[in-house]
This record gives C-alpha cells, structure tokens and sequence, in this order.
C-alpha cells in the first residue's frame, strides 16, 4: 500500500527496530514509547484496522495473534503480564491506519482506558 507508513517500515524503507518478524509478521519497538516496553505487532499485508477484518484476511491477523504471547515472553512480559491494545478509526485515536497491536508492559499499567 502507498504513503502507508507501517508498509514501508515492513520493506525496509524506513528504519525499525525489530524484534520479530516471518512471513507473515512484522514487530518493533515503537518510536515513542508509553511504557518501559512498548512494541507494535503487525500483519504484513496491509489491513487498515480492526474494522476491516474479513473472512478474508483472518489468516494475517489470527497470524499476529498468535505470535503475541511468543513475542511478550521474549520480551520478558509473560510472568507480570502485559496489555494488547488496537486503537480503531477516530475516536480510538488510531493515528496510522495499518491494523497494529501495541504490546505495554514493563510496570504496572493503570487500569484508566478513557
Ligand atoms: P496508534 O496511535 O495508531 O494506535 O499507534 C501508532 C503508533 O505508531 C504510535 O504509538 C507511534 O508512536 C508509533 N509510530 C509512529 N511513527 C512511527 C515510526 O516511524 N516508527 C515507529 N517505530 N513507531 C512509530
Ligand atoms: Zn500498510
């Protein structure tokens, strides 16, 4: 997908830092952290958000799902626990539209959502 930020950051036209990546998959560290880890997992094809979830492109996202715990125990979360958040649309506050899961962790999170 053109001018998509997390597509070009999948082909190595902007820097990352990577923490795991097949063929499906792609994560790395976000750039502006809100907690002491802070990682954005996403599926390689390019889904906008949660909303545009199909029958279709299940297989890319259960992809990200299932490499989560696998990427939280790498990152030493899977003992304390950790949150996975998806920001949809506007009022989520998703700021780049390319289906991302951010990975908290590091302490302990305040529970406020809104
Ligand atoms: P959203 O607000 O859409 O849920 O999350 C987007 C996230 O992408 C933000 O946490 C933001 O810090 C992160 N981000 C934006 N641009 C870049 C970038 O160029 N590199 C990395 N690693 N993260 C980015
Ligand atoms: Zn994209």
């Amino acid at each position: 997908m053109e001018n998509c930020l997390f597509c070009k950051i999948i082909a190595g036209e902007i820097p990352s830092k990577k923490v795991y990546e097949d063929e499906n998959v792609y994560a790395f560290h976000d750039i502006n952290p809100n907690a002491p880890i802070h990682v954005l997992v996403i599926p390689k094809v390019h889904i906008a958000s949660i909303q545009e979830v199909t029958e279709e492109n299940l297989s890319a996202v259960s992809a990200v799902l299932k490499v989560i715990p696998r990427i939280a125990k790498e990152l030493g979360l899977a003992e304390n626990g950790y949150r996975v958040i998806t920001n949809c649309g506007e009022d989520g506050g998703q700021s780049v539209k390319h289906l991302h899961f951010h990975i908290l962790g590091g302490k302990k999170l305040p529970v406020t959502l809104a």
